[in-house]
């Protein structure tokens, strides 16, 4: 995604951006940036494990977390570059999470369906994409019906409907059957939905809810120039393929599938380590340039 290399029109220059830079950096979040417990994935001993900061409390308990060198990483990437953090979650389960640095101006919430601006959702946005939901998509109710006939209480934990845009399952994986997963995306395909595996969670989700939609918008309204992004998951593919230069982690589904592109460096980190990684090369690619 490379815009003109005109000079900023005067809008884009009263863009909220810190100074002259022109690198937008989207980064999903889970297991891509922050990390729980489960997810953190420390192979080292535990005294040399790395500290940690905790970046999200969920009833009344800590959550999510990165390394404290990556938290520093983070707040110098947000000085260089417009941060743009961009994830499946809905807008409540956003806010949970408070990141190092500058409150992110633009921010990617319900795989696209919510783009944020200064922390509002911008309803402009929000109709485009419900009206190409309608145009190029199978309901919402009829997905969700689909899963959750062929779902069996033996493994399903937990169903939900976010945002009214998308539906998940909580699963118990060691129970999901084989195979399963497998069926409901050809089930899916044709209607237009994707289907994602992720940790414990089996997402369906719109085609056209894309992150990389969306990052499209932010590219268009601030003038950004080069767009790096980071992903783990199936949902974040888009998102890679749209950026300049983008990176994976060394765990997750796109690291499962061996999923690749020229401009897409999978990292071998694994774990948390990995989310501290992508925020190093991306910090390196921003003053390298
Ligand atoms: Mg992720």
């Amino acid at each position: 995604m490379t815009a003109s290399t005109t000079d900023p029109t005067p809008d884009q220059v009263t863009d909220p951006m810190p100074g002259p830079c022109t690198a937008l950096v989207a980064c999903d979040l889970d297991r891509t940036l922050i990390y729980s417990a489960a997810a953190l994935s420390l192979t080292v001993p535990d005294e040399r494990a790395p500290r940690l900061l905790c970046v999200e409390v969920y009833q009344a308990k800590p959550l999510s977390y990165l390394t404290e060198a990556a938290a520093a990483l983070l707040a110098e990437l947000a000085r260089h570059a417009v941060f743009v953090p961009a994830t499946t979650r809905t807008r409540e389960q956003y806010r949970r999470v408070h990141l190092p640095g500058p409150p992110p101006a633009y921010a990617i919430c319900a795989n696209g369906g919510h783009l944020l601006v200064d922390g509002e959702s911008d309803p402009d946005w929000h109709a485009r994409v419900r009206r190409a939901l309608e145009a190029e998509s199978a309901s919402l109710e009829e997905v969700r019906a689909r899963m959750l006939a062929g779902a069996d209480p033996d493994w399903l934990l937990k169903e939900r409907v976010a945002e009214d845009l998308f539906a998940y399952l909580v699963v118990d994986r060691d129970r999901l059957p084989d195979g399963w997963v497998k069926e409901l995306e050809e089930w899916a395909e044709p209607r237009g939905w994707t289907v994602s595996l992720q940790g414990r969670k089996v997402y369906a989700v719109p085609r056209p809810l894309t992150k990389s939609a969306a990052v499209a918008e932010i590219v268009r309204r601030t003038g950004a120039r080069d767009v790096l992004a980071a992903g783990d998951s199936l949902l974040d593919a888009d998102l890679l393929l749209a950026a300049d230069t983008a990176w994976r982690p060394g765990h997750g589904e796109l690291a499962d599938l061996g999923w690749t592109a020229p401009h897409v460096t999978a990292l071998p980190e694994r774990g948390v380590a990995a989310g501290e990684r992508v925020l190093r090369e991306m910090l390196m690619h921003t003053r390298g340039r």
